[in-house]
């Protein structure tokens, strides 16, 4: 007999939390996992005393489904995911939903949702993040495919997510076919940008300044009342004041060494992809895969920054705030460039708002760029908003210093550079990519177009007399 609102497919981390998340708010769910005894002790222990059913087979599964049948695969990303869809078609009917919540590639998102519609079926991939905690008591949801399928899965999916300020949910539909497996891909690419400006920040303060970890994490803390106010910025005052048993600073003693999973660097090819300058997260992915891969060495007794006795304060918070603005300024370019490509209409101020809750970037800061959105919805850079291009302004001075400081004490700071690069750039009426366009002309006879005539192309005999 059909019982169940929906259904969920993989019971690993992920979904056995957003399982017990739906059950939370009232919702039936059966559970499916390829190992069939992992239903069982999920049902026998995490799972007890809640309203959850399991299935024994998909065919099980299907039956005690109410009618759209909403299915959800939290499973590895990629053949895993194609073999389910392969497995469940048979088994539904036209208008039947399949939700995949992994982390796919937006490409893979639109293959499948193309192969779906041809036979009547509704397809979902939503970007999920905030880890094991968010998926149990709010994560933030960026559900975006077939639109006809919104209606039929916003309860839940606004239900479960993360709410911010009156209790708005961090989740909205994002748009057609892949486009919110891309937000969510550019969502942890910004990710990985957030981190690092961090890390640079944090080698300013310790090589540059000579702070002491505590010293640091009071700094943190003091950043964390001001605009600066985020998730990531709460977690590191933390990491930066805690001791292991010897009371000996735990942070120190930890390799220099990080990975990531991939989604910061399909942003950046992405980025390179679309024509998009997203220098910012690409400088992230790269630094990362620098010392991963060991293309730099790793031994102690390589060259490390000294204290300069700089005076405090140095510009440090400018710094990290100008860039993160920058960065955001980036990400939502290339949001608007891939909207452009792929024929979507997202909504920015919508996303900033998903972001706001539930996940890793979490902040205040998101608030002010959904705000930008509601003045100018139409806005075409962070940076052309009054309240972003005064705050980069105000920040500016400080921002050159530490920079400044920064490279002449051999500190890397690929992404605190790398913005100001940007941002100057950006603000520049002429760039020196005249003299580029002329090289071109001469070696290659590529053409060049004269301010005075715009539109025309010419090319000049470069090594001609006359
Ligand atoms: P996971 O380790 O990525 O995947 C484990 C699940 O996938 C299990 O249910 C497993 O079934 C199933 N599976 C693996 N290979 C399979 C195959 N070839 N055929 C069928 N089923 C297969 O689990 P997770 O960490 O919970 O993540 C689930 C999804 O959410 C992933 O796409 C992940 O990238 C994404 N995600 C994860 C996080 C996170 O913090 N972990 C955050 C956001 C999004 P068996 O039990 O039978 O092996």
């Amino acid at each position: 007999m059909a019982q169940a609102d929906i259904a969920l497919i993989g019971l690993a981390v992920m979904g056995q939390n957003i399982v017990l998340n739906m059950n939370d708010h009232g919702f039936v769910v059966c559970a499916f996992n390829r190992t069939v005894s992992k239903v069982h002790d999920f049902l026998n222990n995490e799972a007890k005393g809640t309203k959850v059913i399991g299935a024994e087979s998909l065919e099980d599964m299907v039956s005690k489904l109410k009618k759209p049948r909403r299915i959800v695969l939290l499973v590895k990303a990629g053949q895993a995911v194609d073999d389910f869809i392969d497995k469940l078609v048979p088994l539904l009917e036209a208008g039947d939903i399949i939700i995949d919540g992994g982390n796919s590639e937006y490409r893979d998102t639109t293959r499948r949702c193309r192969s779906l519609e041809k036979k009547k079926l509704l397809f979902v991939g939503s970007g999920v993040s905030g880890g094991e905690e968010g998926a149990r008591y709010g994560p933030s949801l960026m559900p975006g495919g077939h639109v006809a399928a919104w209606p039929h899965i916003k309860d839940i999916f606004q239900s479960i997510a993360a709410k911010v300020g009156t209790g708005e949910p961090c989740c909205d539909w994002v748009g057609d076919e892949g486009a919110g497996h891309f937000v969510k891909m550019v969502h942890n690419g910004i990710e990985y940008g957030d981190m690092q400006l961090i890390c640079e920040a944090y080698h300013l303060m310790k090589d540059v300044l000579g702070m002491e970890h505590d010293e640091m994490a009071e700094e943190f803390n003091k950043w964390n009342k001001t605009e600066l106010d985020s998730f990531l910025i709460e977690i590191t005052a933390n990491i930066l004041k805690f001791r292991d048993p010897t009371g000996t600073h735990l942070l120190p003693q930890i390799r220099d060494s990080a990975g990531q999973k991939g989604t910061g660097k399909w942003t950046a090819i992405s980025a390179l992809e679309y024509g998009t300058p997203v220098t910012l997260i690409a400088g992230a992915s790269l630094s990362v895969l620098s010392r991963m891969r060991g293309w730099w060495p790793a031994e102690p007794g390589r060259a490390s920054g000294q204290s300069c006795g700089e005076t405090r304060p140095s510009g440090t918070s400018e710094a990290l705030y100008a860039s993160k603005i920058i960065s955001y300024a980036q990400g939502f370019m290339l949001l608007r460039q891939a909207a452009k490509e792929f024929g979507w209409s997202l909504n920015y101020g919508a996303i900033a708002l998903m972001w706001r809750g539930g996940c890793i970037i979490r902040s205040v800061f998101l608030g002010k760029i959904g705000e930008a959105f509601d003045r100018d919805a139409e806005l075409q850079n962070l940076l052309l908003d009054k309240f972003f291009s005064d705050a980069v302004h105000e920040c500016q001075a400080s921002w050159r210093r530490a920079v400044s400081v920064g490279v002449q004490q051999g500190i890397p700071m690929p992404c605190f550079t790398t913005a100001l690069s940007f941002y100057d750039g950006y603000r520049h009426a002429m760039l020196p990519a005249n003299l580029l366009q002329a090289q071109r002309d001469y070696f290659g006879a590529h053409t060049y177009e004269l301010l005075s005539k715009p539109g025309q192309h010419v090319h000049t005999n470069w090594t001609g007399t006359g």
